[in-house]
């Protein structure tokens, strides 16, 4: 992401930059010994747990777990990407950025990227221009007028209006001397059959420009005023729009979202509009495809609660599943990452009453009304199950089902403390034992986790606080709780005290992670090889990863006095646990062999083995206890 900044003016940004500057912009910091705290800004908490270390330049909140360096205050703050943060810091520092030091590829990129930005800015001009003006777009004015659009909406959101006819844009554009090339990119127009010449890709149309976050139009949407089909179409995916990442209206929603802590997803244009029209701006439209992954990513930058709004229970149903199953997709970095076990998005479905949408129901009962239901919207798993009673009712045979059908989401819930109170909820709601939802979930999850592969591991599950912050680790722990936790502690050891990683790279201490998350950013570390704990800050700029940045900041905060014999004691026993859990593992699998083979001599020499293996294991167990 950083690439079209050159490295050097990142560090001049980072040097010139002061976190404890940036953040007082936005939260009351009061200092606290080294550092400062205050009430986190991107969750709404009474007692403050977020933290800014001036020495180290990073913060964390130790509340929800975001936590990053100045650039990454900035995005979350701002809910911008890498470029745009740094861009803007270095506005705010005075650091000029010369587009010199690009090279000729990423130049030729950009420029692109801006051309299209720039051809799309005409092109909705031109659209809006027709819809106010054009004679022929009359039809087009009486239907917006009729839904109720105010001129406010339709310039705010600078409607338009594609012209019946074949190349009325395509003509318009040429004149402008922008060449058809990079009109046919921008998917506005398309190549005729016969390739002599091309087509406008939007006809006899209301056009619907899609804006980014930072209200630049990244494409369009256009509807038909007819029954001809389609009904809407969009632009193709070109170099600056990605639909799995756009959300309809964000631009004008963002600092609405931000202000009421959550944000209502609906379905399309209009009902986005309808929404806007009536004062209800911390709304968003998805534009017909399931919420994916990557939008629920954008939209947690901007609010703590979703709220997906649908005009009947199927939709809602069917979106719900794919919600869950996106949640458990994207989670299983968190799973695999316990500390970060979930990132807090709570998401409610709302299904209006029988033959409304959102604009019909507001129209009849008012904004305010509309609001209550999507306060009192369910949860996920409330509304699959009052579904699932509704379907199956709550016979014998209708609880079979309606637990069968719960099991899955159940399991994909990722927060130990979350999942058993909704497992207490349906088996009350039910009339069934909590322990045969328990062990229905626990069942499905064994097998999910499974299919996986082996190095995910599934939630410790024991206690909530089992976190990187928890420095009341037990050799025990250290030994049987799973190999994350101890990788977590060698990696704050990395940060918090520098001076071991000579030691780090000798023993060949990352060659034993099981982790694979916790490995990469592992070598992140070894590879930037910081020599004093200030370039943590540094280091944090080479993270893309929202979570890695977190945990990388949460560890690096943690003031633990750490010495060499201390240090390297623990290496070493961990390298030495690694090892011995290889051998255990090749020697089980020799055992199988042999007993597959009927082999009795070799089974008892290596039986023998694996009991000097775990006496040994015992021993240096037993050892680091006592040194505790
Ligand atoms: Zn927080």
């Amino acid at each position: 992401m950083a690439s079209f900044i050159p490295e050097e003016k990142i560090s001049e940004i980072k040097n010139a930059a002061d976190i404890v500057d940036v953040v007082s912009e936005s939260v009351l910091l009061k200092k606290a010994g080294k550092n400062f705290t205050g009430l986190c800004p991107f969750h709404s908490e009474k007692t403050p747990s977020f933290t800014v270390s001036p020495d180290k330049q990073i913060f964390h909140c130790f509340g929800c777990n975001t936590g990053g360096n100045v650039f990454s205050f900035v995005m979350k703050q701002e809910g911008l990407g890498f470029p745009e943060a740094a861009r803007r810091l270095a506005k705010r520092y005075g650091v000029e950025l010369p587009n010199k030091a690009l090279s000729a590829e990423q130049k030729k990129k950009i420029s692109q990227r801006e051309h299209l930005f720039d051809l799309n800015r005409r092109a909705a001009n031109f659209y809006h221009g027709a819809l106010l003006k054009s004679p022929a777009a009359q039809k087009a004015r009486a239907y917006l007028i009729q839904r109720g659009f105010s001129k406010d909406t339709i310039e705010s959101f600078k409607l338009g209006f594609a012209l019946d006819g074949w190349d009325h844009l395509l003509r318009y554009l040429s004149q402008k001397r922008i060449s058809t090339l990079l009109l046919e990119k921008s998917g506005l127009i398309l190549p005729r059959k016969n390739r002599s010449g091309y087509y406008d890709r939007f006809r006899n149309r209301i056009i619907f420009p899609i804006f980014d976050v930072n209200s630049q139009i990244i494409g369009f949407g256009g509807r038909v005023l007819d029954d001809t089909l389609p009904k809407y179409l969009n632009s193709p995916e070109t170099m600056i729009y990605n639909k799995r990442r756009s959300l309809y209206g964000i631009h004008r929603a963002k600092d609405k979202c931000r202000a009421s802590g959550t944000v209502l997803i609906v379905e399309g244009y209009l009902d986005l509009l309808a929404l806007h029209q009536h004062g209800i701006e911390n709304a968003v439209a998805t534009l017909g495809t399931a919420l994916t992954a990557d939008q629920i990513k954008v939209l947690k930058r901007h609010a703590g609660q979703m709220v997906l709004v649908y005009d009947s229970d199927e939709a809602g149903i069917r979106s719900a599943k794919r919600c869950i199953e996106t949640f458990w997709e994207e989670h299983v970095d968190f799973r695999r990452e316990d500390v970060f076990r979930e990132e807090k998005a709570d998401t409610r479905i709302l299904v209006l009453p029988a033959g409304h949408d959102p604009d019909s129901y507001i129209q009849e009962n008012g904004s305010e009304a509309f609001l209550n239901l999507a306060s009192n919207a369910a949860g996920i798993i409330t509304f699959l199950m009052e579904c699932a009673i509704r379907e199956h009712g709550l016979t014998t045979e209708g609880k079979i089902r309606v637990i069968s059908e719960l099991q899955k989401p159940l399991a994909a819930v990722n927060d130990q403390v979350a999942r058993s109170i909704y497992i207490q909820q349906v088996a009350e709601r039910v009339g069934v034992s909590e322990a045969a939802v328990m062990e229905r979930v626990r069942a499905l999850g064994a097998i999910q986790y499974q299919q996986r592969g082996p190095t995910t591991r599934s939630p410790s599950g024991t206690d909530g606080h089992d976190s990187v912050l928890t420095r009341s680790d037990t050799a025990d722990g250290l030994l049987t709780d799973g190999d994350s936790r101890f990788e977590r502690r060698i990696i704050a050891m990395m940060l918090q005290f520098p001076d071991i990683l000579p030691e780090i790279n000798s023993l060949n201490v990352l060659e034993y992670f099981e982790n694979d998350y916790l490995k990469s950013v592992a070598e992140m570390i070894v590879n930037l090889n910081p020599t004093t704990t200030e370039q943590i800050s540094e280091l944090i700029c080479g993270i893309e990863d929202d979570g890695q940045q977190a945990m990388v900041a949460a560890l690096a905060l943690e003031d633990e006095s750490w010495n060499k014999s201390g240090c390297l004691k623990l290496l070493r026993t961990y390298v030495d646990n690694r090892q011995q859990v290889r051998s255990n593992e090749w020697l089980e699998k020799q055992i199988m062999a042999a007993e597959k083979n009927n082999d009795q001599d070799l089974l008892i020499t290596l039986l023998s083995q694996k009991q000097k293996l775990a006496e040994r294991r015992e021993k240096q167990k037993m050892a680091l206890l006592g040194d505790k």
